[in-house]
């Protein structure tokens, strides 16, 4: 037997970043810049107001309080989107709006609820002049050209993985396309003589093929495009057949198969095709795993043979497919977010394997709390559904007990996680 690490190890160590595409930034989600980014602009390109209010000489209202206010001649408007010509001097002042940029001679602006605009409005008085009611100092609520980024400067590094703030500021830099490592294309494929496609009635001792939807979907979320191959049935020649387009490819996900029965005739498939291991990996669910490279015209083909129980296929797919798809992506860290959580209930662990049971995490005063979803068979799929962590109980541990600290890799993190 061999221990999860040393498995992900092995994957890992055939499995190779991919190329770099260019590509319009709303689809780079979760994708990692494979160019840096330097600004050829300030952003923002001119110094502009922060506030509606009025750009003025700070000198002007120096003396400006509630009881004494300093009235300034207004000599014109400026909204966002557009710029003044006319210079302001002592005593004068430009009606201005957040955005738009500071209109020369102006070294200050202050806001309209420091003036009396409103009452002039509502009393239909003129706004040609303001009076200011307090006193505001050089540069406030102003920003600055290049405060953000300036000119020049390296905003993005290659390797950044892009989420919604770093598109959105590739876009304050007018980028369309960038650079980013290309998603991987993942081939799913089902194998077993029982499966039966979605849409078609079960006849005697069938059923659903579910693994290739909770894979594919896996596949999604973390950020490879599924290539689903359908379902091969417990023959060679179909294998074979159905894993010619996995060539297509850049890693084969299979589910089933890898236990007793249907080895030989994966063994016999893959002898031809490529080469593979099988492992017993030291962990629950999903001790049998099949591992190896399919090479054809050259290309070399990582393929991962998942356990069929849909639970394994789903807790193997995040311990050793999901790392392969974020290595491909060019992604440096592959580890999910974990927790130490009080455990309510009790997990065995009776023959020395490292368990990965699903548990629903709760937090409460603060501390976390991880319970079971119940039955653990590796056949019970709505355990998955129901857990939001899969709860770790070490190889060398007979298991864990109510009121034990164990270590949680976090699945997901709802918000109802959150009972306080
Ligand atoms: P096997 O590895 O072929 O012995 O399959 C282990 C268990 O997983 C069996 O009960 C199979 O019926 C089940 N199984 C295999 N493939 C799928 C699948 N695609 N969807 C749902 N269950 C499956
Ligand atoms: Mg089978």
């Amino acid at each position: 037997m061999i221990t999860v690490e040393e498995a992900l190890e092995r994957i890992l160590s055939n499995v190779h970043i991919l190329e770099p595409e260019e590509k319009p930034i709303l689809d780079c989600q979760g994708q990692v810049l494979a160019e840096d980014i330097r600004s050829t602009l300030d952003v923002p390109p001119a110094d502009n107001s922060a506030m509606d209010g009025y750009a003025v000489l700070a000198e002007s209202i120096r003396s400006a309080s509630p009881d004494g206010p300093v009235t300034l001649q207004v000599i014109g408007e400026v909204a966002a989107g557009y710029t003044t010509q006319a210079a302001v001097a002592a005593g004068a002042a430009i009606r201005i709006m957040t955005g738009a940029p500071v209109p020369p001679g102006a070294d200050t602006v202050v806001p309209f609820e420091e003036t009396d605009e409103v009452e002039r409005r509502q009393s239909g008085r003129s706004l040609d002049e303001i009076a200011v009611r307090k006193a505001v100092p050089a540069a406030a609520n102003i920003r600055r050209a290049g405060e953000d980024i300036m000119r020049g400067e390296l905003v993005l590094s290659q390797g950044t993985l892009l989420r919604p703030a770093e598109i959105g500021v590739l876009a304050s830099l007018g980028r369309a396309t960038v650079k980013v490592i290309r998603r991987p294309r993942v081939a799913v494929l089902a194998t077993g003589d029982e499966l039966v496609p979605l849409g078609q009635p079960l006849g005697p001792g069938q059923i659903y093929n579910s693994n290739s939807y909770s894979l594919a979907s896996q596949v999604l979320r973390y950020g490879g495009i599924p290539l689903l191959l359908g379902i091969a049935r417990d023959r060679i020649e179909d294998l074979r057949r159905h894993l010619d387009r996995a060539l297509e490819a850049d890693i084969v996900l299979t589910s089933a198969g890898v236990s007793q029965g249907y080895y030989d005739v994966v063994k016999e498939v893959l002898a031809e095709e490529g080469e593979i291991t099988f492992w017993t990996v030291r962990m629950r669910p999903g001790k049998p795993l099949a591992f190896g490279v399919l090479g054809k015209g050259g290309r070399r083909i990582p393929h991962l043979g998942l356990p069929g129980n849909p639970v394994s296929s789903m807790v193997c797919f995040e311990l050793y497919a999901r790392p392969a798809i974020y290595k491909m992506l060019g992604r440096t860290n592959w580890e999910k977010p974990a927790i130490w959580a009080t455990l309510q209930d009790t997990i065995r662990n009776p023959d020395g394997r490292r368990t990965y049971a699903r548990a629903i995490v709760t937090r409460s005063d603060g501390q976390y709390y991880a319970r079971t979803t119940g039955n653990q068979g590796s056949g019970v799929l709505t355990s998955m559904a129901r857990a939001n962590g899969l709860a770790v109980v070490p190889e060398d541990s007979p298991g864990a007990r109510p009121g034990d600290r164990v270590r949680v890799l976090m699945l997901d993190w709802h918000e109802d996680t959150d009972q306080e």
